[in-house]
């Protein structure tokens, strides 16, 4: 493939089938291109919508070449793809969003690394290996304090607090033996987000800072527009750019912030669409699905002006019975993955409660 725009009819492989791969495919298809989904587990979320589904463990070489021949560019619903598929995949057509903001996002040293090298401030942090380590690291940074393994996290999952000293043992048992970083609790006012877009040619639009509520570790809320100043508003978007800029990113990001009295803290980047830009799909006429198959497609980007306040609801384990209440509220758009069965913590779908913007209220 070279920069030139996909053509109508063309097909983009998406590795990983949950519904943020569903959602993808969706958008996919109102541009007329065609999705084929790679995902190990049967029956996924993405397989009603895509045009074609692998149903094949990472480590088959001859079902990743196979998918690799039937696609004109490779991107992702997810991070944590094993090296050794990317490899393979990376050496037959091109994966958008690049490798390199890949490896960063799946590493929280890595990440972290990269974003104060940027001049971007995180949360005070050390490498934790093993309990001299970490005795040595809440010397420094004190408590309170989160360990988090430096892979595989998402969710709140692999992640322990440590109130005060006494807790140590614990939280490091809690990492199983896997490298962790210890990081500062950061007293913040309220968690942002921003869903952002750069296209191959460089071109940037990123859509209005969302402010999240977390229930459990998991994303409960979505509202747009965020409680912050206009300045915090430009400095958030700034802070994405910044970012895209830096990794020649093409496609979606979601960057999450800390607000805090001393200014915007980045807690981490997913180099994909994400749980906090599911708003856009009912406030704005590109939503973040669209936009990123429009970057990875390298068709022009969607401006990211939302014409309409929003709070995205998602929808966990059993608030899928609250459905049928919310279907007859005014405003009130439904999204669901289709999944059968309702276990507690899994995303079942979300809501998107529409209102009219409100006098004053910043556009994206
Ligand atoms: P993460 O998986 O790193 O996004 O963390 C999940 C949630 O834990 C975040 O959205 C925050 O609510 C909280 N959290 C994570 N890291 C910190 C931190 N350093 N200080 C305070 N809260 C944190």
């Amino acid at each position: 493939m070279t920069d030139a725009p996909l053509r109508v009819g063309a097909t983009i492989g998406i590795l990983g089938g949950g519904q943020l791969g569903r959602m993808l495919a969706v958008a996919a298809s109102r541009l007329g291109l065609r999705t084929h989904v790679f995902e190990p587990a049967a029956n996924p979320p993405a397989a009603d919508v895509a045009h074609r589904v692998t149903t094949a463990p990472y480590e088959d070489a001859q079902a990743l070449a196979a998918f690799a021949a039937s696609v004109d560019v490779v991107t992702y619903e997810f991070e944590n793809i094993p090296t050794s598929a990317l490899d393979l995949l990376e050496s037959l057509r091109p994966i958008r969003p690049n490798r390199r903001a890949l490896a960063i996002s799946q590493d929280r040293l890595l990440e972290k690394t990269f974003l104060n090298g940027e001049g971007l401030a995180t949360a005070p942090w050390c490498s934790v290996e093993d309990a001299g380590d970490l005795a040595t690291a809440l010397d420094r940074i004190g408590t309170p304090a989160i360990l988090k393994t430096t892979r595989l996290g998402y969710d709140g999952k692999g992640q322990a607090r440590i109130m005060a000293p006494e807790d140590a043992a614990e939280a490091l048992a809690a990492m199983a033996g896997q490298p962790a970083v210890l990081e500062g609790f950061i007293d913040f006012s309220r968690e942002i987000s921003v869903i952002a877009a750069r296209g191959p040619g460089g071109e940037i639009a990123a859509y209005d800072p969302g402010e999240n509520v977390h229930k459990a570790g998991i994303l409960h809320t979505t509202t747009v527009p965020a409680h912050i100043s206009p300045t915090l508003r430009s400095d958030a978007v700034l802070v994405a750019a910044r970012i895209l800029n830096a990794l020649g990113y093409v496609g979606v990001m979601g960057v999450e912030l800390f607000v805090t009295p001393k200014g915007l803290i980045v807690n981490e980047i997913a180099p994909r669409v994400h749980n906090s830009g599911h708003w856009t799909q009912n406030a704005c006429a590109v939503d973040q699905f669209e936009q990123h198959i429009r970057a990875v497609a390298g068709w022009p980007l969607g401006d990211g002006s939302r014409f309409a306040d929003v709070e995205m609801l998602n929808l966990i384990g059993d608030d899928v019975l609250r459905v049928p209440a919310l279907a007859r509220e005014a405003g009130t758009a439904i999204h669901l993955y289709g999944k059968a069965e309702a276990r507690p913590g899994r995303k079942m779908g979300h809501v998107n409660r529409v209102k009219p913007l409100r006098a004053g209220s910043a556009r994206g």
